[in-house]
């Protein structure tokens, strides 16, 4: 249907973002003008992350090309960072003063990482989110870790599946490919520092076999604890406790953008945008947003990737309706799901509900899985 010259802003390349591209690429709006507005021309599929730190990826596997999706979608691209909305003039504002006008928007952008409690993070450690900064500080460490006098004692903040499935990476990484000699005379150390526990929220089984996997990997594992300061060679913690540390690996708490603040749109109590359940924002129907940067008040979920690749089909979907002038209509996101956890060996676990198993063959599919959306989204 066409729908007389309007104009779609997608804010963020992240992962439901794709899915709409995809879906305009293939059914295209006649009158239709879209835009693009991202940070980064490839953004990165966080799910192989983990697979990129144990090396079983190239970084290039795990980007997908945003300007190529945008073209096929006949989308205009533009690569910068916005840092406001204007809902009264209805335009996009951007960090170098341009802007962009739209009838409707899509905010689709993430989280922000929040190591304000950690004094020191910012100079002294790895902070993964926002992940597409997080590959090259990688390369950068691995480069200074694989040298004899480099890094030795590496800690991972924050329990969730991240934190769990970092540690295990960078281990099979840095020691299970070293040949013994070297692990013998220069060896690694290695510590997760799980606040509330490891993997919280997930499945007591699933808890327990994290746990036999860190503890088989030599992974120490402190909780009920937290990193309050990072400084060369050392990390000192909530309990007042200090333990060796050359890298820190921070992978805990996220912030929603601060640029929200300043929109006046609907946010939930930690910050996030407030959506109902057809994905609009409660204040703005032409405002949308998706992904982490955002919580359907109706139907809290975990932040988590799996649900903003979810989302993404259903927002498409929206957004055409809007654009359309149609009646939207509103979902509820799934309660349970799948969760593969990576341990760094070619291993995971899955568990769904209150069942969880672990095994190559969870790595296997978890494998075949994040290939397939990498294919799905860099098909020529
Ligand atoms: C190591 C690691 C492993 C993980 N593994 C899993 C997993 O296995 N399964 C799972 O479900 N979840 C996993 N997660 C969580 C997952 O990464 C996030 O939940 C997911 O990335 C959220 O997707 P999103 O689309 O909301 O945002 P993102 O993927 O963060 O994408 C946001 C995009 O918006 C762009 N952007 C940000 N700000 C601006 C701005 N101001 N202007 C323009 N563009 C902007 C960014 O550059 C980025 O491209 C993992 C996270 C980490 C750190």
């Amino acid at each position: 249907m066409p729908c007389e010259h309007k104009r779609l802003v997608l804010v963020g390349g992240g992962h439901a973002h794709v899915f709409v591209l995809e879906a305009f690429a293939r059914q295209p709006m006649p009158g239709l003008d879209l835009t693009l507005i991202t940070k980064e021309p490839m953004a990165p599929y966080s799910g192989m992350l983990p697979g990129f730190v144990a090396g079983h990826y190239r970084e290039r596997d795990c980007l997908i090309d945003l300007d190529r999706l945008s073209r096929a979608a006949s989308a205009k691209f533009v690569v910068g960072e916005v840092t406001g909305i204007d809902l009264e003039k209805r335009c996009v504002e951007m960090a170098d003063g341009a802007t962009t006008a739209y009838d409707v928007v899509s905010i689709n952008v993430g989280i922000t990482p929040d190591t304000g409690e950690i004094a020191g993070a910012a100079e002294h450690a790895l902070i993964v989110k926002p992940v597409s900064e997080f590959a090259a500080k990688w390369q950068t460490f691995l480069c200074r870790a694989e040298a004899s006098g480099g890094p030795r004692h590496i800690v991972v903040t924050g329990g969730g599946a991240a934190g769990v499935e970092l540690v295990l990476g960078a281990r099979f990484r840095l020691t299970a490919t070293q040949p013994w000699e070297t692990r013998r005379r220069d060896p690694f150390t290695y510590t997760l520092i799980a606040g509330t526990g490891v993997l919280p929220g997930h499945p007591s089984r699933a808890q327990r076999l994290a746990k036999a996997a860190l503890a088989n990997a030599g992974v120490v594992v402190i909780e009920n604890d937290g990193a309050v300061a990072v400084a060369p060679g050392r990390m000192q913690l909530l309990s007042g406790r200090e333990i060796a540390c050359d890298t820190a690996i921070i992978s805990t708490k996220a912030a929603a953008p601060s640029w929200f603040a300043d929109t006046g749109l609907a946010r939930d109590a930690a910050g996030f945008l407030a959506l109902r359940p057809t994905l609009q924002t409660i204040s703005d129907e032409n405002v949308f947003a998706a992904g982490d940067c955002a919580s359907v008040i109706l139907h809290p979920r975990p932040k988590a990737g799996v649900f903003a690749v979810r989302q993404g089909p259903i927002l498409a979907r929206q957004l055409r309706r809007q654009l359309e002038n149609r009646l939207l209509d509103p979902f509820v996101p799934q309660r349970e799901f799948l969760s593969l956890v990576s341990l760094g060996d070619k291993s995971a676990i899955a568990s769904r509900g209150s069942i969880a198993m672990a095994g190559h063959w969870a790595w296997l599919a978890k494998d075949w899985i994040d290939r397939r959306f990498m294919a799905r989204f860099n098909r020529p």
